[in-house]
């Protein structure tokens, strides 16, 4: 029997208004209480052992669900007497744990393929893996730096200094954890939260923590505003479409002359360059449930012009940028390496003839395991005949921008579906050829 703990304490005074009398996990989403939606997500993977930390009004959760039988399902409720902290919580119900489980927040509308994060969780070994993503308001959220390996390496807490670029990955507030990583911490009597917390201090003490970068539809219901927004989209469908069981669709784009100013060679973040109407565009697809995913190649690193740390921190800039106005990249992926060998001050374990550099469609097909892409619903948008033929190669559908070189570099004789004037105009061609 795996194990999911949901932490359900919450008083939702700010969503008084809409709550009532009922503990903020009982609030309705499309008719149903939030907390009903997370056990019926439990029990479709399995997760079939229950646990229920609650303090306000607990007695009403207990009455709707019992012992959880009728959802297929054995609960058992915790009830706090003391708010400790989410972390705290978790520690004071020690002996109550599984070697691993599954932590969720009771105020979260969450769709997560639970089945997929536990699978990577038991096999990288990690102490913790935490469900990570990007969001349309990074500058005033909590920040995860990973490494290119997917492990945790910093906590970068708000307010975050004006002149920096940061990764846009935010901790969403789930969690799988091993049991015996939180021996340390179980003597502890302080409040403890995880986010703020424990998961900076085990990684002080060398805990092996992962990022589980997912795109899946996890947001707080915290206020008025946002529990609106949530049953707006769940009522859309946004919610059911967003688990990783169910395949996704993309729009693939490139970089330089498409997301950005076209600079012969670029390499530092000082030259990077938003071209106008682009954190638009992204917000579109972000807004109407599309991955919108970065595919580049990046041959100065072969070159040796720049290093791959270069190329992280411009990627940080364009993440930034497009934070700055609500936009984001469900995924980044680059190609470092180029296939000619005989040029001074290149490195030569990256003179390669690889699989991802595009037209080779490598990079796309990643995306697509990683993120269950139908690829027959999605589009690459570029200003290269390389970006053109790299979507034929992959099977997907390609739109040609004039911004950048426009499709005049000469280099495939693979020809555009079609045509647009820049990125905006590209996104509003994709979205009026598909039905939602
Ligand atoms: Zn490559």
């Amino acid at each position: 029997m795996k194990q999911l703990i949901i932490l359900a304490g919450g008083m939702g005074t700010r969503l008084r208004a809409r709550l009532g009398d009922l503990p903020k996990p009982m609030i309705p989403i499309g008719g149903k209480p939030l907390l009903e939606h997370q056990i019926e997500m439990a029990q479709r993977h399995g997760f079939t052992d229950i646990l229920i930390f609650a303090c306000y009004r607990a007695d009403l959760i207990e009455q709707h669900f019992g012992d959880g039988s009728r959802w297929g399902v054995k609960i058992r409720m915790v009830v706090e007497r003391e708010p400790l902290g989410t972390a705290g919580a978790v520690l004071a119900g020690y002996d109550l744990l599984a070697d691993d489980f599954v932590v969720m927040y009771g105020d979260t509308m969450v769709n997560v393929d639970l089945e997929r994060i536990w699978q990577t969780h038991l096999q990288s070994k990690a102490d913790a893996t935490l469900l990570l993503h990007p969001n349309d308001h990074p500058l005033d959220s909590d920040l995860v730096e990973a490494d290119a390996e997917g492990w945790i390496t910093a906590f970068h807490n708000r307010p975050h200094p004006a002149d920096k670029w940061f990764q846009n990955l935010v901790n969403a507030g789930l969690y799988v954890v091993r049991k015996p990583a939180l021996q340390p911490w179980t003597g502890s009597q302080k409040p403890m939260d995880f986010g703020k917390d424990l998961f900076p201090a085990m990684l002080r003490q060398g805990a092996k923590m992962l990022a589980y970068n997912s795109p899946e539809f996890i947001k707080d219901i915290g206020t008025p505003e946002r529990y609106d927004k949530i049953n707006a989209e769940y009522a859309a469908g946004v919610v059911q479409r967003s688990s990783l069981g169910t395949a996704q669709r993309a729009v693939f784009l490139d970089r330089d002359g498409t997301l950005i100013k076209e600079v012969d060679g670029l390499t530092s973040a000082a030259q990077l360059e938003l071209l106008p109407g682009v954190a638009a565009a992204i917000r579109e697809l972000n807004h109407h449930g599309w991955r919108a995913i970065l595919v580049t190649n990046q041959p100065v690193v072969a070159k040796g012009f720049c290093t791959e740390a270069d190329v992280v921190e411009t990627h940080n800039k364009l993440e930034t940028l497009l934070g700055r106005e609500h936009a984001f990249l469900d995924r980044i992926y680059w190609c470092p390496h180029h296939p000619e060998k005989g040029f001074a001050g290149e490195r030569l374990e990256l003179k390669i003839d690889c699989d991802c550099r595009k037209p080779k469609p490598g990079m796309v097909l990643q995306a697509a395991k990683e993120l269950n892409l139908d690829l027959n619903a999605c589009w690459l948008i570029g200003d290269t005949t390389t970006d053109l033929e790299t979507a034929q190669n992959a099977g997907v559908r390609s739109v040609l921008v004039r911004t950048g070189h426009g499709g005049r570099d000469g280099k495939s004789k693979a020809a555009a579906g079609v045509v647009a004037d820049n990125l905006l105009d590209a996104v509003h061609l994709i979205m009026a050829r598909t039905s939602l």
